[in-house]
């Protein structure tokens, strides 16, 4: 069997220029490489960004248990021009591989198939891998769902998730995350009694109402935070009052607010909290309510187990350095995983989304020697 190495790798990953959800036969050459080395593969579709289906890849190499899956991506964003190197050449130069993808995220990719690939060649054990790989972590976020909703199907449980988004940051391995916050939109409008402002008393001004509200809002503590995410924390983004007249006290008003939330709170038990304080503003000042809410994203946390404790010793057995367990950065595919235990350790993010995107080629090493030794840690 066939032993990949992850610099060529993802030198050929970096040549599929798979901007939004274009595949561009990217799934296709994945799931040979994954073949060839035992995978069984299994594309499912989800819905693209144009006319075309968005191809997910799932490779699962053995059927027992206990089952360490790693999660990925092949889309890539674009910012495209100006670039000294072209983005789709994986070019090495002066120990960087350039290109599109290097670190955010075909170069991870490519360091877990060719950790496998040798850990597979090498080793006897129990138990299964899985790989992941979604079409549109960038964009739409559809693939990660539907691959969860086939493995639900199939009745595949997944024991243990590496996530190889880039944690790092000054070098590999520095930061891992272990969860992320959660996010919430919501618009509160607020209806009071319109009317000729020189008549106090004959009108209920819902302007005054939404600045107590808003009030109070912000003077109520959501929570104190936890050890790894800050506290929760809501703020008013927008106000609106549809009002052309000086002397006119407006019929309603209303504005748009975001809440960051940590893994204290749901988003369903965040939404009966924060509606309960509007409403008993509301009430009190004789207005009505409507408040929509928005779920972006739940938060989610792993709470530090022996898998993340086994990852952050053989991060310092590599590097030689301590990696920082936190929740920091932007959303990932991570948070389709549900109730997965999971970390996400990948590649420096140094260039990510950047022009001239690159990665040094030790990093890429470095990161292959954590992965190979995940799994011979974990089996
Ligand atoms: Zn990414």
């Amino acid at each position: 069997m066939k032993i990949f190495n992850e610099i060529k790798l993802a030198q050929e990953l970096i040549r599929f220029p798979t901007v939004k959800t274009e595949d561009k036969g990217i799934m296709k050459f994945l799931s040979k490489k994954l073949t060839a080395i035992g995978f069984k593969c299994t594309i499912i579709k989800s819905k693209g960004t144009g006319p075309k289906p968005a191809l997910n890849l799932y490779a699962r190499f053995g059927k027992s248990k206990p089952h360490m899956s790693f999660l990925g991506h092949t889309d890539i964003v674009s910012n495209l021009n100006n670039w000294k190197i072209p983005p789709f050449k994986g070019v090495i130069r002066k120990g960087y591989l350039n290109g599109r993808g290097a670190q955010d995220m075909k170069g991870g990719v490519a360091c877990w198939i060719s950790a496998v690939s040798n850990f597979i060649k090498n080793n006897k054990f129990k138990g299964s891998i899985s790989i992941i790989i979604t079409a549109d972590e960038e964009t739409t976020g559809y693939g990660c769902p539907a691959v969860m909703k086939y493995l639900r199907r199939k009745g595949e449980k997944i024991d243990f998730s590496v996530v190889g988004e880039p944690s790092s940051n000054k070098s590999v391995g520095d930061e891992i995350r272990i969860g992320r916050r959660g996010s919430m939109n919501g618009i509160v409008t607020v209806y009071g009694k319109s009317g000729h402002s020189a008549f106090a008393g004959t009108y209920i001004n819902p302007c005054t109402t939404l600045a107590k509200i808003i009030a109070k809002l912000k003077s109520s503590s959501l929570d104190n935070g936890t050890k790894f995410m800050p506290p929760s924390n809501l703020e008013f983004t927008k106000m609106n009052v549809d009002n052309l007249s000086e002397n006119v006290v407006p019929q309603s008003a209303s504005a748009k607010f975001n809440v960051r939330f940590n893994s204290k709170h749901k988003s369903a038990s965040l939404k009966k909290k924060l509606s309960k304080i509007i409403n008993a503003v509301a009430k009190k000042e004789k207005c009505k309510t409507k408040i929509e809410y928005r779920v972006s994203g739940e938060a989610f946390y792993t709470k530090p187990n022996k898998e993340i404790y086994m990852v952050k010793k053989i991060v310092k057995k590599v590097t030689g350095k301590s990696a920082k367990l936190n929740c920091r950065g932007g959303t990932s595919d991570s948070r389709f995983l549900g109730s997965i235990p999971r970390l996400e350790l990948g590649l420096r993010n140094t260039t990510i989304h950047m022009v001239d995107e690159r990665s040094p080629i030790s990093d890429l090493k470095k990161l292959t020697k954590i992965y190979y030794n995940i799994l011979e840690n974990y089996f």
